[in-house]
């Protein structure tokens, strides 16, 4: 690597003492080191952003650094896994100080209140693209599978969904009111490590909302088996989504707008009251295949995902 980058990588990413004892060489050498625990299992996830694809040209590079890490933390969450080290790389048009600054400090904010260790990365010249891989441990075989989903299984959300979609048709210009907790949730995710942690245990089949409710909870169905029922009055949502929908219409938006970054798991039903109380029931588990969606007691036919599987 040319001086120049070294610097770069310094000056920005370069952490300190790693704060997790499992790393015992950080970024410098030509592999971090990680000692593994005794009775763990490493989880491993990555994810890619690239401009246009994933975000919008003019984002502001803070966000940005906060939200690949962030989606990248919530597929760990999604596992029950704690997060302790990521690697980052990054592919750059040019050497743009501010934006490395913004970009940076949006990125290991979030990073340190995870306390997450940057053990190592990759810096190359070309059109914007930025990947993440996340590691995290969980105890041997209680990590959150999709596939644990059973029959008679209530479903949980861990909070509301539909206010990244919203913020995303405001950054679109189609929805004329700047709400603020729209844009915030579009551009500032927080991934529920903590819930994740939580659930341990707790819950059966978990799984993180990124393309939508319906095509992620379609995700636990598939590789559970199984089919559910969803009752749409009882999905939680903003007063700043409620409103959009009396503007609009658009009550399906919640359901097929992603970027939420909620969970979305099963849980046995003599498990419930283990729960935080934010998490909202938002239906059951059904041994008949598909997804049935209830609204006002009226079964309903979803348009536009992915998810095919409607009765
Ligand atoms: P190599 O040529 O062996 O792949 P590099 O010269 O690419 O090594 O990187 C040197 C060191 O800097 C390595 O420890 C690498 O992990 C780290 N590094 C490079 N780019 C980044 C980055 N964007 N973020 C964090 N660490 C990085
Ligand atoms: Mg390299």
């Amino acid at each position: 690597m040319a001086k120049a980058e070294f610097d770069l990588i310094r000056r920005y990413f370069a952490c300190h003492q790693p704060l997790n004892s499992e790393v015992a060489l950080g970024i410098g050498d030509d592999c971090a080191l990680i000692n593994l625990p005794a009775n763990q299992q490493l989880a491993i996830t990555t994810d890619t952003m690239v401009e246009g694809v994933h975000f919008l040209p003019d984002v502001d590079p803070a966000a940005l650094g906060h939200k690949l890490l962030a989606v990248n933390l919530s597929d760990l969450a999604a596992m029950g896994a704690k997060p302790f080290a990521v690697t980052l790389a990054l592919s750059l048009p040019k050497i743009d100080h501010s934006w490395l600054e913004a970009f940076s400090l949006g990125f290991m904010q979030l990073a340190q209140s995870h306390a997450v260790d940057l053990v190592g990365g990759d810096t190359t010249s070309g059109s914007l693209s930025l990947t993440v891989q996340a590691l995290g441990f969980v105890p041997s075989s209680q990590a959150l599978l999709r596939s644990a989903a059973q029959p008679g299984d209530l479903i949980y959300l861990s909070g509301p969904v539909g206010d990244a979609g919203l913020g995303l048709k405001i950054r679109l210009n189609q929805y004329p009111f700047q709400e603020s907790r729209a844009l915030l949730a579009l551009e500032r995710p927080q991934p529920q490590v903590a819930l994740g942690l939580a659930l341990r245990g707790i819950a059966r089949a978990c799984i993180d909302i990124s393309d939508g409710l319906l095509a992620d909870l379609g995700h636990i169905l598939e590789r559970s088996e199984v089919g559910a029922r969803l009752d749409w009055d009882a999905i939680p949502l903003s007063a700043e989504v409620i409103r959009y929908i009396e503007a609009t219409g658009d009550w399906q938006m919640p359901l097929v707008a992603g970027d939420d970054y909620q969970l979305c798991f099963s849980v046995s039903p003599d498990q419930q009251h283990l729960l935080p109380e934010r998490c909202v029931k938002i239906g059951q588990i059904e041994a008949d295949r598909g997804l049935r969606v209830f609204k006002s007691g009226q079964i309903q036919t979803i348009q536009g995902t992915g998810y095919e599987h409607f009765a």
